[in-house]
């Protein structure tokens, strides 16, 4: 199966509702190329749904950045993947690496959450990746076959067209600091068994993008890594520039 790159904007919490639309709608004039790469825009949940609607009748998707895994309920604060659905949104990152370790979240909860989303048709982006105290200590592969093992836990199968992975190495996310392309390879391909191994063959074709510090300057030798099929991309999609510079670079690189 070919796999169509994927570049996807986390914007965490930054912007308010005028500067996302504003944002968008500028994107949305100069990315003339929508063929060759899916661009998802995962504002903050304020600015969803004007985002989706300022999107709407093109091919850009929208993400938000977390979900509950309850369909409703008194859990202040959160949201559920319904409510996502209702305002027009197609994907969600579950598990990030400020999920797991500013707010707790363990890999019971993204399991938990992931089932959500994929019951509730929507698409996860689902972030795995080890601590620098991890890789110091050599557990980089051990501790990405069991995120992925808890995190997909109880699925009899996945349909690489409803799940996208996510490959971040916490210590190059917000950083400045890029894994090497050896990194990066190595991880992707590790990522790419794990799934065969849980999962038939066709898991091959999910798309597993790299996140940490990906910026204009590096995005041309991380999209020709070996196994990379994308970025999602913090700092770096904030700026128009820097983040249409990279979808050009992912346009004309990927080999797929
Ligand atoms: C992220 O937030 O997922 C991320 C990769 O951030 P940055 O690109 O800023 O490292």
């Amino acid at each position: 199966m070919n796999i169509k790159p994927i570049v996807a904007g986390n914007w965490k919490m930054y912007k308010t509702l005028s500067e996302g639309v504003s944002f968008v709608g500028n994107i949305r004039k100069r990315i003339l190329d929508k063929e060759k790469v899916k661009v998802i825009f995962c504002p903050p949940f304020n600015s969803l749904f004007s985002i989706v609607e300022t999107l709407d009748g093109t091919s850009f998707g929208v993400g938000a950045q977390n979900a509950h895994h309850e369909s409703q309920g008194a859990f202040t604060g959160e949201i559920s993947v319904e409510m996502l659905k209702s305002m027009g949104v197609q994907y969600v990152i579950i598990g990030h690496s400020e999920r797991r370790h500013i707010f707790g979240e363990s890999d019971t909860w993204v399991n938990r959450k992931i089932h959500a989303v994929l019951d509730g048709g929507l698409i996860p982006i689902f972030c795995i990746g080890e601590s620098l105290e991890d890789r110091q200590k050599n557990q980089t592969m051990e501790i990405l076959h069991r995120q992925i093992k808890m995190g997909l836990d109880g699925l009899d199968f996945i349909d690489p067209e409803k799940i996208i992975i996510a490959y971040e190495p916490v210590w190059a996310i917000g950083t400045g600091e890029t894994a090497t392309r050896d990194q990066v390879a190595e991880a992707h391909e590790s990522v790419k068994s794990i799934l065969c191994e849980m999962f038939d063959e066709q898991s091959s074709s999910v798309p597993i993008l790299y996140g940490g510090s990906v910026n204009e300057k590096n995005a041309t030798e991380l999209i020709e890594t070996e196994g990379v099929d994308g970025f999602l991309i913090g700092g770096a999609s904030l700026k128009e520039d820097s983040f249409c510079s990279i979808i050009a670079q992912v346009t004309t690189n990927y080999k797929g």
